[in-house]
């Protein structure tokens, strides 16, 4: 009975023959083996180096568990002697491809260990895989490289954008990512700081060829981005052309000078009708309809707006001028020129707006003035950053959960890991 549930699993590991197998008091499996290679190249000159000389001391390597046991591989290593650097005596131990580089751990396990890594913290993978949470680091350190492979990643479009590390303080990080249309969005580069110097270092690493193949690098104007780029790219027409400045980031701007205006008359009014509980009601629980889109408000949320406006008409009208111009970004099909057209008549209109002798608008436009050219570039490439959007909430969470990151490095790997090494690493979900 018992031979018909024995089942035989092949290790698939080569250059090692099993002498035998035991099983300890936890179950856990303990695999003997020796090794059968005959030769392996000299640690110094490369050559191959067939002189047997001894064994080293016993090696225990752990290797993916079996039915939720570990399994640990014991082994001599041979050593073999170098004819060519006999005089050094040097002898190098041989080491197949499958060890990892402390020798104690197989390649695959470290595989299946960055798995479990992925949205899991260190502290819990080290408990379910009943190890330490220094080994878990260390499988990180050596195996996620935050340095990328450009000629293999070959990007079109890349983005720049600035997280703070932690609320409430001043350090940012910059994520440079792939927004290459039809490819999955993915982390180019983690860099410390927002500062042209802090990102010029990693934009003058991007080879040549790539640089000239972008055909489009979205940022925002807050940071120093501009700059930087436009050290980068001596071409005016060329920078011109390709560097664009993210959507959001401009309907951000313009909504935040917006809302200041707001708050601004929403103060005033509140002090006009002290006295007034109907009115003070209208004014109430305004902000949220303020910010968002007619469409996307109900029936309640357009009634509040509408009382709201009937205090302040000026704010209807600045509210107003704000949706134009969102709305002028949403038509489909609109070329550069007829979108610089557009805004050019919306920024005329706004900067005739005043209430009580102030123009909300005036900075927005200036600003607009002189990041004219490369904001209007969404309407030749339109670049979305909707994904960008998600690639950050991603990092949030990393973040969130990382708390007590010890040191940018192990962020940036964390990122890489969560981010690129998923799709490699797992199945692709069929449903
Ligand atoms: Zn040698």
């Amino acid at each position: 009975m018992a031979k018909k549930t024995k089942l035989k699993i092949d290790l698939n590991l080569d250059s090692i023959k099993i002498k035998s197998v035991s099983i300890d008091s936890n179950g856990d499996y303990h695999i003997y083996v020796s090794c059968t290679a005959n030769s392996t190249l000299c640690n110094k000159c490369g050559n191959k180096t067939t002189q047997s000389h001894g064994q080293c001391d016993e090696s225990i390597i752990e290797h993916l568990p079996i039915f939720d046991h570990c399994v640990y591989i014991h082994v001599k290593w041979p050593r073999f002697k170098c004819d060519n650097c006999d005089s050094n005596n040097s002898t190098t131990s041989f080491k197949p491809k499958w060890v990892n580089a402390t020798g104690n751990k197989t390649r695959e396990y470290e595989n299946y260990c960055l798995k479990f890594l992925i949205n899991s913290t260190i502290k819990d993978v080290s408990e379910k895989l009943n190890t330490t949470e220094e080994v878990i680091e260390g499988i990180i350190t050596r195996n996620i490289k935050t340095k990328i492979n450009w000629a293999e990643v070959n990007p079109t479009i890349i983005g720049l954008d600035e997280i703070a590390l932690r609320k409430g303080h001043s350090h940012y990080v910059t994520i440079v990512s792939n927004l290459s249309v039809n490819k999955e969005v993915k982390i180019l580069g983690v860099i410390d700081g927002n500062s042209r110097d802090d990102i010029l270092p990693f934009l003058k690493s991007i080879p040549e060829d790539i640089l000239l193949s972008l055909e489009g690098i979205t940022i925002d104007m807050g940071a120093s981005y501009f700059s930087a780029l436009k050290e980068l790219i001596k071409d005016v027409d060329r920078f011109n052309r390709i560097v664009t400045i993210d959507r959001f980031h401009v309907a951000k701007l313009l909504g935040d000078k917006v809302d200041k205006e707001r708050k601004k008359i929403v103060k005033q009014l509140k002090l006009e009708f002290e006295n007034d509980d109907d009115k003070l009601e209208s004014i109430k629980g305004t902000m949220w309809p303020f910010r968002h889109h007619r469409n996307d408000l109900g029936k309640e949320g357009n009634n509040k707006l509408d009382k709201l406006f009937e205090l302040a008409p000026s704010l209807k009208e600045c509210y107003n001028l704000r949706e134009e111009l969102y709305e002028i970004f949403e038509l489909e099909g609109l070329s550069k020129e007829d979108a610089k057209d557009k805004i050019d008549r919306w920024c005329k209109k706004a900067n005739k707006f005043e209430t009580k002798g102030f123009n909300p608008f005036t900075s927005f436009t200036k600003t607009y003035g002189n990041f004219e050219e490369n904001i209007l570039n969404y309407f030749t490439n339109r670049i979305s950053s909707g994904p960008v959007e998600g690639l950050n909430n991603k990092i949030k969470v990393i973040k969130r959960r990382g708390f007590g990151f010890r040191n940018l490095t192990n962020f940036a790997k964390r990122i890489f890991l969560d981010i690129n090494y998923k799709s490699a690493l797992l199945p692709t979900p069929t449903n």
